[in-house]
Protein backbone atom coordinates (compact mmCIF):
# COMPACT_ATOMS: atom_id res chain seq x y z
CA UNK A 1 0.00 0.00 0.00
CA UNK A 2 1.46 3.68 -1.08
CA UNK A 3 0.83 6.14 1.37
CA UNK A 4 -1.26 8.61 0.24
CA UNK A 5 0.70 12.39 -0.24
CA UNK A 6 0.21 15.02 2.21
CA UNK A 7 -0.70 18.58 1.20
CA UNK A 8 -0.65 21.90 3.05
CA UNK A 9 -2.91 24.21 0.94
CA UNK A 10 -2.35 27.88 2.45
CA UNK A 11 -5.26 29.98 1.77
CA UNK A 12 -3.74 34.24 1.59
CA UNK A 13 -6.67 35.69 -0.12
CA UNK A 14 -7.36 37.43 -3.36
CA UNK A 15 -10.43 36.13 -5.52
CA UNK A 16 -10.18 32.51 -5.76
CA UNK A 17 -11.71 32.04 -2.16
CA UNK A 18 -14.80 34.52 -2.66
CA UNK A 19 -18.70 34.76 -2.36
CA UNK A 20 -21.09 36.56 -3.30
CA UNK A 21 -23.19 38.13 -0.40
CA UNK A 22 -26.32 37.55 -1.10
CA UNK A 23 -27.71 40.70 0.31
CA UNK A 24 -25.11 43.18 -0.61
CA UNK A 25 -24.12 41.04 -4.01
CA UNK A 26 -20.27 42.22 -3.35
CA UNK A 27 -17.69 39.48 -3.33
CA UNK A 28 -16.36 38.60 0.26
CA UNK A 29 -13.88 35.82 1.07
CA UNK A 30 -15.60 32.93 2.98
CA UNK A 31 -14.30 31.06 5.65
CA UNK A 32 -12.11 28.28 4.29
CA UNK A 33 -13.87 26.38 6.81
CA UNK A 34 -16.52 26.02 4.37
CA UNK A 35 -13.99 24.99 1.35
CA UNK A 36 -15.86 21.50 1.31
CA UNK A 37 -19.24 23.14 0.32
CA UNK A 38 -18.17 25.07 -2.41
CA UNK A 39 -15.80 22.14 -3.43
CA UNK A 40 -17.45 18.84 -2.54
CA UNK A 41 -14.88 17.12 -4.69
CA UNK A 42 -11.92 18.20 -2.90
CA UNK A 43 -12.91 14.44 -0.67
CA UNK A 44 -12.44 12.36 -4.05
CA UNK A 45 -8.58 13.77 -4.44
CA UNK A 46 -6.07 11.07 -3.99
CA UNK A 47 -3.87 13.28 -0.98
CA UNK A 48 -4.32 14.43 2.51
CA UNK A 49 -5.08 17.61 2.23
CA UNK A 50 -5.09 19.98 5.08
CA UNK A 51 -6.02 24.05 5.13
CA UNK A 52 -4.65 26.65 6.69
CA UNK A 53 -5.74 30.41 6.25
CA UNK A 54 -3.04 33.05 6.66
CA UNK A 55 -4.68 36.21 8.06
CA UNK A 56 -5.42 38.61 7.39
CA UNK A 57 -6.50 37.26 4.35
CA UNK A 58 -5.67 40.27 1.57
CA UNK A 59 -6.01 41.59 -2.02
CA UNK A 60 -2.54 40.49 -3.36
CA UNK A 61 -2.12 44.40 -4.33
CA UNK A 62 -1.33 45.05 -0.52
CA UNK A 63 1.47 42.11 -0.80
CA UNK A 64 4.63 43.55 0.89
CA UNK A 65 8.07 41.54 1.18
CA UNK A 66 7.08 41.47 4.73
CA UNK A 67 3.89 39.17 3.67
CA UNK A 68 6.76 37.01 1.61
CA UNK A 69 8.85 36.43 4.67
CA UNK A 70 5.63 35.37 6.46
CA UNK A 71 4.62 33.17 3.91
CA UNK A 72 8.01 31.90 3.46
CA UNK A 73 8.48 30.84 7.23
CA UNK A 74 4.75 29.60 7.22
CA UNK A 75 6.06 27.00 4.94
CA UNK A 76 9.41 26.29 6.47
CA UNK A 77 7.50 25.18 9.92
CA UNK A 78 5.69 22.99 8.02
CA UNK A 79 8.05 21.20 5.99
CA UNK A 80 8.53 18.15 7.44
CA UNK A 81 5.00 17.14 7.61
CA UNK A 82 3.83 17.48 4.22
CA UNK A 83 5.04 16.47 1.08
CA UNK A 84 3.88 19.79 -0.90
CA UNK A 85 2.46 22.83 -0.48
CA UNK A 86 -0.66 24.89 -2.50
CA UNK A 87 -0.85 28.75 -2.06
CA UNK A 88 -4.34 30.03 -2.71
CA UNK A 89 -2.91 34.08 -3.91
CA UNK A 90 -4.33 37.01 -5.81
CA UNK A 91 -3.59 36.44 -9.43
CA UNK A 92 -2.24 40.18 -9.60
CA UNK A 93 1.10 39.67 -8.03
CA UNK A 94 1.15 36.20 -7.82
CA UNK A 95 4.68 36.14 -9.98
CA UNK A 96 6.22 38.48 -7.22
CA UNK A 97 5.59 36.52 -4.53
CA UNK A 98 6.34 33.03 -6.27
CA UNK A 99 9.92 34.99 -6.98
CA UNK A 100 10.59 36.19 -3.88
CA UNK A 101 9.37 32.22 -2.26
CA UNK A 102 12.09 30.58 -4.34
CA UNK A 103 15.10 32.82 -3.11
CA UNK A 104 13.97 33.00 0.41
CA UNK A 105 13.48 28.81 0.81
CA UNK A 106 17.11 27.72 -0.55
CA UNK A 107 17.59 23.82 -1.27
CA UNK A 108 13.46 23.21 -1.86
CA UNK A 109 13.16 20.09 -2.27
CA UNK A 110 9.13 20.15 -2.67
CA UNK A 111 6.70 21.56 -4.70
CA UNK A 112 5.63 24.95 -3.68
CA UNK A 113 2.22 25.34 -6.36
CA UNK A 114 0.74 29.03 -6.34
CA UNK A 115 -2.40 29.18 -7.98
CA UNK A 116 -5.87 31.24 -7.82
CA UNK A 117 -8.59 32.13 -10.14
CA UNK A 118 -9.99 35.31 -12.11
CA UNK A 119 -13.60 34.34 -11.31
CA UNK A 120 -14.08 33.12 -7.51
CA UNK A 121 -14.77 29.52 -6.12
CA UNK A 122 -18.60 31.02 -4.74
CA UNK A 123 -19.38 31.51 -8.79
CA UNK A 124 -20.80 29.01 -11.16
CA UNK A 125 -18.56 28.99 -14.04
CA UNK A 126 -15.20 29.70 -12.00
CA UNK A 127 -11.81 28.88 -13.16
CA UNK A 128 -10.23 28.14 -9.56
CA UNK A 129 -11.86 24.86 -9.22
CA UNK A 130 -9.32 23.44 -11.79
CA UNK A 131 -6.59 25.26 -10.41
CA UNK A 132 -7.22 23.75 -6.86
CA UNK A 133 -7.68 20.32 -8.06
CA UNK A 134 -4.80 20.03 -10.16
CA UNK A 135 -2.49 22.22 -8.15
CA UNK A 136 -3.04 19.81 -5.32
CA UNK A 137 -2.61 16.53 -8.11
CA UNK A 138 1.03 18.38 -9.51
CA UNK A 139 1.97 19.22 -5.07
CA UNK A 140 1.18 15.37 -4.55
CA UNK A 141 2.89 14.19 -7.92
CA UNK A 142 5.90 11.51 -7.29
CA UNK A 143 8.34 9.62 -9.34
CA UNK A 144 10.53 6.85 -7.60
CA UNK A 145 9.43 8.29 -4.72
CA UNK A 146 10.24 11.46 -5.12
CA UNK A 147 8.42 15.08 -6.02
CA UNK A 148 7.87 15.42 -9.33
CA UNK A 149 7.89 19.38 -9.10
CA UNK A 150 10.76 20.31 -6.24
CA UNK A 151 10.32 24.10 -6.78
CA UNK A 152 8.36 27.00 -7.02
CA UNK A 153 5.42 26.66 -9.70
CA UNK A 154 2.57 29.02 -10.80
CA UNK A 155 -0.22 26.81 -11.90
CA UNK A 156 -3.12 28.48 -13.80
CA UNK A 157 -5.52 27.42 -16.36
CA UNK A 158 -3.91 24.31 -17.72
CA UNK A 159 -0.06 25.52 -17.73
CA UNK A 160 2.48 24.84 -14.87
CA UNK A 161 5.37 27.12 -15.01
CA UNK A 162 8.22 27.78 -12.86
CA UNK A 163 7.43 30.48 -10.83
CA UNK A 164 10.24 32.85 -11.48
CA UNK A 165 9.69 33.05 -15.29
CA UNK A 166 6.40 34.28 -15.42
CA UNK A 167 4.25 37.40 -15.32
CA UNK A 168 0.28 38.33 -15.37
CA UNK A 169 -0.48 39.49 -18.92
CA UNK A 170 -4.23 39.12 -19.10
CA UNK A 171 -7.20 40.34 -16.35
CA UNK A 172 -9.89 38.71 -18.63
CA UNK A 173 -8.91 35.55 -19.97
CA UNK A 174 -8.31 32.29 -17.83
CA UNK A 175 -4.85 31.91 -19.01
CA UNK A 176 -3.86 34.93 -17.24
CA UNK A 177 0.20 33.96 -17.08
CA UNK A 178 3.02 33.90 -19.76
CA UNK A 179 6.41 32.81 -19.31
CA UNK A 180 7.92 34.25 -22.56
CA UNK A 181 11.47 32.66 -21.94
CA UNK A 182 11.30 29.30 -20.17
CA UNK A 183 9.09 26.47 -21.31
CA UNK A 184 6.12 24.99 -19.15
CA UNK A 185 7.14 22.78 -16.88
CA UNK A 186 3.75 20.83 -17.40
CA UNK A 187 0.80 20.99 -19.53
CA UNK A 188 -2.52 19.36 -18.29
CA UNK A 189 -5.42 17.88 -20.82
CA UNK A 190 -6.39 14.28 -20.06
CA UNK A 191 -3.29 13.46 -18.70
CA UNK A 192 -0.69 15.92 -17.13
CA UNK A 193 2.36 16.05 -19.42
CA UNK A 194 5.51 16.79 -17.29
CA UNK A 195 8.36 18.38 -19.05
CA UNK A 196 11.16 16.76 -16.70
CA UNK A 197 13.91 17.91 -18.77
CA UNK A 198 13.32 21.32 -17.56
CA UNK A 199 11.89 20.70 -13.72
CA UNK A 200 14.62 21.37 -11.24
CA UNK A 201 16.35 18.37 -9.49
CA UNK A 202 15.59 17.84 -5.55
CA UNK A 203 18.43 19.44 -3.82
CA UNK A 204 19.98 17.03 -1.32
CA UNK A 205 20.45 19.52 1.26
CA UNK A 206 18.35 20.48 4.26
CA UNK A 207 15.98 23.63 3.95
CA UNK A 208 17.39 26.89 4.38
CA UNK A 209 15.16 29.75 5.51
CA UNK A 210 16.08 33.62 4.36
CA UNK A 211 13.91 35.90 6.35
CA UNK A 212 15.69 39.66 5.15
CA UNK A 213 14.60 41.77 2.25
CA UNK A 214 16.19 44.80 1.33
CA UNK A 215 13.49 47.28 -0.22
CA UNK A 216 15.26 50.12 -0.74
CA UNK A 217 15.36 49.49 -4.91
CA UNK A 218 13.53 51.21 -7.56
CA UNK A 219 12.60 50.62 -10.92
CA UNK A 220 12.76 52.62 -13.81
CA UNK A 221 11.30 52.28 -16.80
CA UNK A 222 12.86 54.17 -19.88
CA UNK A 223 10.39 55.70 -22.67
CA UNK A 224 11.59 58.21 -25.46
CA UNK A 225 11.54 61.57 -24.21
CA UNK A 226 12.26 60.63 -20.44
CA UNK A 227 13.46 63.80 -18.73
CA UNK A 228 16.41 64.25 -16.57
CA UNK A 229 14.36 65.75 -13.68
CA UNK A 230 12.00 62.49 -13.53
CA UNK A 231 15.20 60.49 -13.82
CA UNK A 232 17.78 62.16 -11.15
CA UNK A 233 14.34 62.17 -8.52
CA UNK A 234 14.42 58.11 -8.77
CA UNK A 235 18.48 58.28 -8.13
CA UNK A 236 18.45 60.57 -5.40
CA UNK A 237 15.62 58.48 -3.44
CA UNK A 238 16.93 58.17 0.02
CA UNK A 239 18.94 55.12 0.80
CA UNK A 240 18.42 53.68 -2.70
CA UNK A 241 20.46 50.60 -2.80
CA UNK A 242 19.76 49.13 -6.36
CA UNK A 243 17.88 50.14 -9.80
CA UNK A 244 16.32 47.87 -12.67
CA UNK A 245 16.63 49.99 -15.57
CA UNK A 246 13.60 48.60 -17.88
CA UNK A 247 15.81 49.44 -21.27
CA UNK A 248 14.53 48.73 -24.78
CA UNK A 249 14.68 45.83 -27.22
CA UNK A 250 17.75 44.07 -26.11
CA UNK A 251 18.84 46.17 -23.61
CA UNK A 252 19.26 49.42 -25.11
CA UNK A 253 18.90 52.57 -24.27
CA UNK A 254 19.50 56.49 -25.12
CA UNK A 255 23.08 57.16 -25.96
CA UNK A 256 22.95 61.11 -25.22
CA UNK A 257 25.83 61.99 -22.97
CA UNK A 258 23.41 64.05 -20.69
CA UNK A 259 21.10 60.72 -19.98
CA UNK A 260 24.22 58.29 -19.61
CA UNK A 261 26.20 61.14 -16.82
CA UNK A 262 23.00 60.70 -14.92
CA UNK A 263 23.51 56.93 -15.03
CA UNK A 264 27.17 57.09 -14.18
CA UNK A 265 26.92 59.52 -11.15
CA UNK A 266 24.38 57.05 -9.93
CA UNK A 267 26.83 54.06 -10.18
CA UNK A 268 29.72 55.97 -9.01
CA UNK A 269 27.79 56.95 -5.73
CA UNK A 270 27.66 53.13 -5.16
CA UNK A 271 23.96 52.13 -6.80
CA UNK A 272 23.81 48.64 -8.63
CA UNK A 273 21.77 49.24 -11.65
CA UNK A 274 20.33 46.24 -13.32
CA UNK A 275 19.46 46.37 -17.35
CA UNK A 276 16.15 44.45 -17.43
CA UNK A 277 14.41 44.71 -20.86
CA UNK A 278 10.84 45.77 -21.61
CA UNK A 279 10.29 42.75 -23.79
CA UNK A 280 8.66 40.08 -22.51
CA UNK A 281 9.78 37.46 -25.32
CA UNK A 282 13.11 36.57 -26.70
CA UNK A 283 14.05 39.10 -24.00
CA UNK A 284 17.66 38.57 -22.83
CA UNK A 285 20.09 41.75 -22.68
CA UNK A 286 22.27 41.59 -24.93
CA UNK A 287 25.02 44.04 -23.93
CA UNK A 288 26.95 45.46 -27.47
CA UNK A 289 24.20 43.90 -29.85
CA UNK A 290 23.63 47.81 -31.06
CA UNK A 291 25.79 50.43 -29.66
CA UNK A 292 23.33 51.53 -27.73
CA UNK A 293 24.01 49.27 -24.87
CA UNK A 294 27.52 49.26 -24.97
CA UNK A 295 27.68 52.60 -23.27
CA UNK A 296 25.45 50.72 -20.67
CA UNK A 297 27.99 48.73 -19.69
CA UNK A 298 31.57 50.79 -19.76
CA UNK A 299 29.72 52.68 -16.86
CA UNK A 300 29.33 49.63 -14.48
CA UNK A 301 25.65 48.39 -15.38
CA UNK A 302 25.54 44.94 -15.47
CA UNK A 303 22.73 43.03 -17.32
CA UNK A 304 19.68 41.03 -16.25
CA UNK A 305 19.97 38.19 -18.77
CA UNK A 306 16.52 37.54 -19.31
CA UNK A 307 14.80 37.94 -16.10
CA UNK A 308 11.39 39.27 -15.63
CA UNK A 309 11.15 42.26 -13.52
CA UNK A 310 9.17 40.48 -10.92
CA UNK A 311 11.97 38.00 -10.42
CA UNK A 312 14.50 40.81 -10.41
CA UNK A 313 12.80 42.69 -7.96
CA UNK A 314 12.84 39.49 -5.20
CA UNK A 315 16.64 38.90 -6.48
CA UNK A 316 17.83 41.91 -5.30
CA UNK A 317 15.85 42.35 -2.13
CA UNK A 318 17.36 39.12 -1.39
CA UNK A 319 20.44 39.85 -2.21
CA UNK A 320 20.51 43.31 -0.59
CA UNK A 321 19.17 41.72 2.63
CA UNK A 322 21.83 39.27 2.73
CA UNK A 323 24.10 41.99 3.20
CA UNK A 324 26.08 41.28 -0.09
CA UNK A 325 28.36 43.99 -1.27
CA UNK A 326 27.73 45.53 -4.36
CA UNK A 327 30.56 43.87 -6.74
CA UNK A 328 28.99 40.79 -4.93
CA UNK A 329 25.45 41.68 -6.20
CA UNK A 330 26.86 42.91 -9.70
CA UNK A 331 28.32 39.12 -10.13
CA UNK A 332 25.35 36.78 -8.68
CA UNK A 333 22.63 38.69 -11.02
CA UNK A 334 24.39 36.86 -14.35
CA UNK A 335 24.39 33.72 -12.15
CA UNK A 336 21.08 31.37 -12.01
CA UNK A 337 20.95 31.06 -8.59
CA UNK A 338 16.87 28.76 -8.82
CA UNK A 339 16.63 28.56 -12.81
CA UNK A 340 15.40 32.84 -12.56
CA UNK A 341 17.94 33.40 -15.54
CA UNK A 342 19.06 30.96 -19.07
CA UNK A 343 23.26 31.60 -19.27
N1 LIG B 1 -7.12 41.69 -7.11
C1 LIG B 1 -7.10 40.26 -6.96
C2 LIG B 1 -5.80 39.88 -6.26
O1 LIG B 1 -4.77 39.83 -6.88
C3 LIG B 1 -7.22 39.60 -8.26
C4 LIG B 1 -7.14 38.09 -8.18
O2 LIG B 1 -7.23 37.48 -7.16
O3 LIG B 1 -7.01 37.48 -9.22
O4 LIG B 1 -5.82 39.64 -5.07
Amino acid sequence: MTLKSKILVIYTGGTIGMIMNPETHALEPFPFKNIYTHLPMLHLVDAEVSFKEMLPLIDSSDTTPQFWVRLATLIYDNYNDYDGFVVLHGTDTMAYTASALCFLLENLSKPVILTGSQLPLGVIRTDGRENILNSIEIAAAKKEGKPRVPEVCIYFENSLFRGNRVYKDNAEHFNAFHSANYPKLAKVGVHIRYNDTFIRQTSEQSLILHTKLDENIAILKLYPGISKQAMRSVFNTEGLRAVILETFGSGNAPSNPEFISILEEAVQKGIVIVNVTQCKGGGTVEIGRYGASVLLKKIGIVSGHDITTEAAVAKLMYFLGEGLSNEEVKHYMGVSLRGEITV
